[in-house]
């Protein structure tokens, strides 16, 4: 029987993970599924974990650059309307992992509940930014987050509470394969106010990083107090070219992807910049871009 065997539906081999992803790079999953509800999920990590194949959940792929080889094993999205809901009850809004972040941010100002807002303009799903605890200038998804439900590698699927959960800067102890919601607990303030505050952050936001251009999100950690981009720009990197990937004027800790840019033209980049901060300025830069 092969792997997907049963899961004809929603799975199916070779799938171009280029265009799932933000940098629109690199190459194939050997198998690809969109489960259209979290029982066909569990039953296809089961099956991944007899077979002893590996298993990883993309969101909206705008923390990944996929190499040009593509990646080995099974890749799931929860793109299904299963996955995407967002449940408001009082002071709490759950949201489904497979959930646009940019949804639950906009759900929760509407609805005069205030804390998420700050978090407006990051690309991605709220199963994305809970893994790397996603946000901006001491703000952070984590913060807020009071519950989470999770699907195991052997397919369990359990809940974890806000005192099982750690989050730090850009990173979360959420290991397991899948986030299938989460539970965020804010304030109440006033729509029309919070709204106002939403519309700053998103001006700010558009104006800090390249617009209409191919690129992930942010490439290198910020060394603690200080900021990668600065560092970038001040060992004199902006601009720097390899390939068709090239280091953005705009803000020098994104890496913009120009046609024919291949992915290990942007690791090449990549380890470019981390070499040269380092010679230059004796700081070891952290990659945040993860590479599959
Ligand atoms: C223009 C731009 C601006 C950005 N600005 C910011 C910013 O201001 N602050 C910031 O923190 N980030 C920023 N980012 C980075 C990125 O948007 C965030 O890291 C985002 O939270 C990633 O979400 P995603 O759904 O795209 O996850 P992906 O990139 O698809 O995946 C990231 C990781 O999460 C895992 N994952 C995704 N969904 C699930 C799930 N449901 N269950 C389990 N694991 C899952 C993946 O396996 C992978 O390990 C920016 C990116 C871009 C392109």
């Amino acid at each position: 029987m092969g792997l997907i065997t049963g899961f004809e539906k929603i799975a199916r081999c070779g799938e171009p993970l280029a265009m799932h992803t933000w940098f629109q790079l690199g190459g194939p999953a050997e198998y690809f599924a969109e489960p259209e509800n979290a029982e066909q999920l569990i039953a296809l990590v089961r099956r991944c974990h007899e077979e002893d194949v590996p298993v990883r959940v993309l969101g909206r792929g705008s923390n990944i650059l996929v190499r040009d080889e593509g990646a080995a094993g099974m890749v799931i999205r929860l793109s299904a309307p299963d996955f995407t809901k967002i449940k408001v009850d009082g002071q709490e809004v759950t949201a489904g992992g497979g959930a646009a972040l940019g949804h639950v941010v906009t759900t929760a100002v509407h609805e005069g509940l205030a804390g998420l807002e700050g978090l407006i303009g990051i690309p991605g799903t709220t199963g994305g930014a809970l893994v790397g605890n996603a946000g901006v200038h001491g703000s952070d998804i984590g913060q807020w987050t009071v519950r989470t439900t999770v699907v195991s590698q052997t397919g369990e699927v359990y809940g974890r509470e806000s005192d099982e959960l750690d989050f730090a800067y850009r990173q979360s102890n959420l290991d397991e394969i899948a986030i299938l919601e989460a539970t965020f607990q804010l304030e109440e303030d006033d729509p029309n106010e919070l709204a106002r505050r939403m519309q700053k952050y998103w001006i700010a936001k558009k104006a800090s990083q390249p617009m209409g251009h191919q690129c992930a999100g942010c490439i290198f950690k910020n060394p603690r107090g200080t900021s990668a981009g600065e560092l970038i720009e001040e060992a004199g990197l902006k601009g720097t070219r390899i390939g068709g990937a090239v280091v953005s004027d705009r803000h020098a800790n994104f890496i913009v992807a120009e046609p024919e840019c291949t992915s290990q033209d942007v690791l090449r980049l990549i380890d470019l910049v981390r070499s040269q901060v380092h010679d230059r300025l004796g700081i070891e830069l952290q990659r945040e871009l993860e590479i599959w």
